[in-house]
């Protein structure tokens, strides 16, 4: 398949395994900060082939994961409101809120649909004009130029009954937060390649600059992300911290204007909590004042909702690299995809997920029936 195959190439990737061994001297610990990335590299094993020196530690970049409960649960009540459609991607319908989950609505009666575009909750919006649509607009700058296109469409057709409940994030930002923790490790981040594929990557110069890290774009196939280590690694072995890009043949350093220009229309950059991690600042998106009438949180009076979590879960450290999913005393036993416990098992995305499909510890084989 052209443009798959050539970037899962085995060869080609222990090609660069190989020139990666040969060039590190010293142990360093790099950050893919995509969910997608995450589970190329554990799915394809790219971590297996690195050099023992080099440790890969998983990012935040994983939308659902990172949806607060108090969000989650703000969806259920909505999506149990007797008059409303409540429209997801499909992910989000598993998420764990406090009590139940959007899945639960919908076997409860509740009209919970999932869509593939935000303009399908447009246009459900168009042919139900007796029922209110809401349309749950979460993730990363990838989602949210299609979301901020929903609403001005919306308000061009002069939709009363179409709203979104927003939880976007950015990346810079959770970056940021890790760079600052002190319980920081990471040393060098293999950059989101969809993220920059809108936004460019004129946001992290300043961020390398003032942290003195590598950020390398990167794309999603192995090869990708193998080559997205070796210059990640090559800039640390030489002492540089700038922003390169692998990922060239979809990003480029202004990104999509268009795009941009559109959420900037739409959206504005707000505080925003992260399931585990807690509040970031200015790093999230928010209806802009001009577009207050399309909230569903406002809407529905769902703003203030409290929420907890579960207290077993440490996704949180998870989502910030500092522990991996195979050391969550939960992890495999009392927390599956079937019941998680948190977000990350959820998630196609999430790091917990990943490693329970690829990497958990095979069952002992159960004893053979006495003759
Ligand atoms: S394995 Fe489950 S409980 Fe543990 S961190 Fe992951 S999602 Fe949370």
């Amino acid at each position: 398949m052209r443009f798959i195959d050539e970037y899962r190439d085995a060869a080609a990737v222990q090609q660069f395994a190989r020139a990666l061994t040969a060039l590190v001297t010293r142990p360093w610990t790099i950050m893919e900060v995509c969910g997608g990335q995450t589970h190329a590299i554990i799915k394809f094993g790219v971590d297996e082939l690195l050099p023992r020196e080099v440790t890969l530690v998983h990012g935040p970049g994983c939308p659902v994961c990172v949806t607060p409960v108090e969000i989650i649960d703000q969806a259920i009540a909505i999506a149990s409101l007797p008059h409303v459609i409540f429209c997801s991607f499909g992910d989000m319908l598993r998420v764990p809120g406090t009590q139940k989950d959007l899945f639960s609505v919908k076997a409860a009666g509740g009209d919970v649909r999932m869509v593939y575009s935000p303009l399908d909750a447009v246009n459900l919006a168009r042919a139900h004009p007796e029922r209110q649509v809401v349309f749950f607009a979460v993730g990363f700058e990838t989602t949210a130029p299609a979301n901020a296109m929903a609403v001005a469409r919306a308000r061009r057709l002069g939709l009363k009954n179409f709203s979104v409940l927003v939880s976007h994030v950015l990346v810079p930002p959770a970056m940021e937060a890790i760079l600052s923790s002190p319980s920081n490790r990471v040393q060098g981040f293999l950059a989101a390649g969809h993220v920059c594929a809108v936004m460019g990557y004129h946001e992290y110069p300043p961020l390398a600059a003032k942290y003195r890290v590598p950020i390398v774009v990167t794309g999603f196939e192995p090869l990708d992300i193998m080559q997205g280590i070796f210059m990640c690694v090559k800039q640390l072995e030489e002492g540089r911290h700038e922003v390169e890009n692998q990922y060239a043949r979809s990003v480029r350093y202004e990104g999509n204007r268009p795009a941009q220009q559109l959420m900037q229309e739409v959206f504005e950059v707000v505080p925003r909590q992260w399931r585990g991690i807690g509040e970031i600042p200015r790093s999230g998106l928010g209806l802009r004042a001009e577009y207050q009438e399309f909230d569903a949180a406002r809407r529905f009076g769902v703003t203030y909702l409290a929420a907890a979590e579960s207290p077993e879960c440490i996704s949180g450290l998870v989502l910030q690299g500092v522990r991996k999913p195979s050391e969550c005393p939960a992890f495999g036993t009392r927390c599956t995809p079937e019941h998680p416990l948190g977000a990350t098992m959820v998630s196609s995305e999430g790091a917990c997920a990943a490693y329970y499909r690829y990497r958990r510890p095979a069952r002992p084989a159960a004893p053979s029936p006495s003759p």
